[in-house]
């Protein structure tokens, strides 16, 4: 095919012009044998990095033995998994998708059948938060309410109600006798790396308490190991009712799970919601190999160490660049540097030093490596960091701070 013919694909995806044909670990190596060091990890996905070999042992493994069987049978890998996910967190059920907006569809159904089944049909709508993101379906846009993902696709879907971040009035006021659940991503991601203080967290829990609402978060970006514990709620001291988990789950195979109490998920009986391949023998052989992997001890303690170490040195960087960068928060692995110069630009420099990173909101640029990284990782990602900056910094016209 000529340069100049169109692609197949839909153009729905700004690409950039640059491909990878294997991955090791925390590198990425193009099919001229370039290695890029990956701080994106497929936004967030390939938690234990590339060609993990107890995610690739697994994954053949099964792929020998079965493929999918329809959800009409038993699932004894996924029982198992469900139940693993069960005893290390607040749930009690579990439910299996193939990607986070369709657990959060999920979630969002059974907040709503929680309160049909209470008798009160008229609870349905939801609060969620400016600068979320849930998902590209069309509940999902509704839930998240940005403007650019919602144009154009005919009516908002009804029943969610947006409110400002961090505005505790506005939540008080948002609530009526029609509110069903407060829908918030404990660290927002695509929202430019925003963590909800923990004292926030416990704020909504207690409004939800008062009121009879269901608490979900959405732990799709931000679960899984992703800040240093197995999911983010666990920094805050309380528990949701339901939680949407996707991304990091499979490591790289597309699985997402719904998790609810048993409290919560009461409406969600025999036939009221389905998935042909959500909870499939191959995701399912994944994801338990995942969870082989964080669950040993000590993983959740060195996410905490390499981000530690990670945040010191981008807090120096951000000291002797104050013309690039603003400032730089998140927790764990998942880490936003608020850039002064246009985001872009900066994950496009990255890339020029052979270091992938991901653009959020707020011109933030995030830094989301795989959860194995280790210090030599770090140090390369600083000198290649340095060397975009300074690039930058030349092209600003001005000199980096001795
Ligand atoms: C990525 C993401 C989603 C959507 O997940 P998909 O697998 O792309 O459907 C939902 N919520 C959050 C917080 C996310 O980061």
């Amino acid at each position: 095919m000529s340069a100049a013919s169109p692609s197949p694909l839909l153009p729905t995806f700004a690409r950039v012009g640059v491909s990878f044909e294997r991955g090791e670990g925390p590198w990425l190596i193009t099919p001229n044998g370039e290695r890029y060091l990956d701080f994106a990890a497929g936004i967030a996905v390939n938690s234990l990095g590339h060609s993990h070999p107890h995610l690739v042992k697994a994954l053949q493994e099964q792929a020998a033995k079965l493929w999918h069987i329809s959800n009409l049978y038993e699932i004894p890998e996924g029982t198992r998994l469900a139940q693993r996910l069960v005893d290390h967190t607040f749930a009690d059920t579990v439910f299996f998708t193939n990607s986070g907006a369709e657990a959060l569809e999920c979630a969002i159904k059974m907040a709503r059948k929680y309160h049909y089944a209470n008798g009160h049909p008229e609870r349905y709508r939801i609060i969620t938060f400016e600068g979320a993101f849930h998902g590209r379906t069309l509940a999902t846009i509704a839930a998240g309410g940005q403007a650019k993902y919602l144009e154009g696709f005919g009516p908002k879907v009804e029943g969610f109600d947006q409110v400002g971040f961090a505005d505790h009035e506005a939540i008080d006021r948002a609530i009526t006798p029609e509110t069903a659940a407060i829908l918030v991503e404990p660290v927002q991601g695509e929202g430019g790396v925003r963590p909800i203080p923990a004292h926030c967290l416990r704020g909504l829990r207690e409004l939800c308490d008062k009121h009879g609402l269901l608490l979900i978060f959405d732990e799709v970006q931000c679960g899984m190991g992703r800040t240093g514990k197995f999911f983010a709620y666990e920094h805050s001291g309380i528990s949701p009712d339901i939680m949407a988990v996707a991304k990091g789950i499979g490591g790289g195979f597309p699985l997402g799970a719904c998790l609810a109490t048993f409290n919560a998920g009461k409406g969600m009986t025999a036939g009221v919601h389905g998935t042909t391949y959500g909870g499939n023998p191959l995701a399912m052989a994944c994801g338990n190999a995942v969870l082989d992997v964080m669950l040993e001890p000590g993983f959740f303690e060195h996410v905490r160490q390499m981000s530690l170490l990670l945040k010191q040195n981008l807090a120096s960087l951000a000291d002797r660049y104050p013309d690039i960068i603003d400032s730089i928060r998140g927790e764990g692995l998942l880490i936003g540097i608020k850039a002064k110069i246009p985001n872009g630009d900066l994950v496009a420099a990255l890339r020029h030093e052979n270091m992938l990173s991901v653009g959020a909101g707020d011109n933030v640029v995030r830094l989301l490596p795989p959860l194995t990284i280790d210090e030599s990782h770090i140090a390369t990602a600083m000198q290649r960091l340095e060397k975009a900056c300074q690039s930058l910094s030349l092209q600003n016209g001005q000199s980096p701070k001795a």
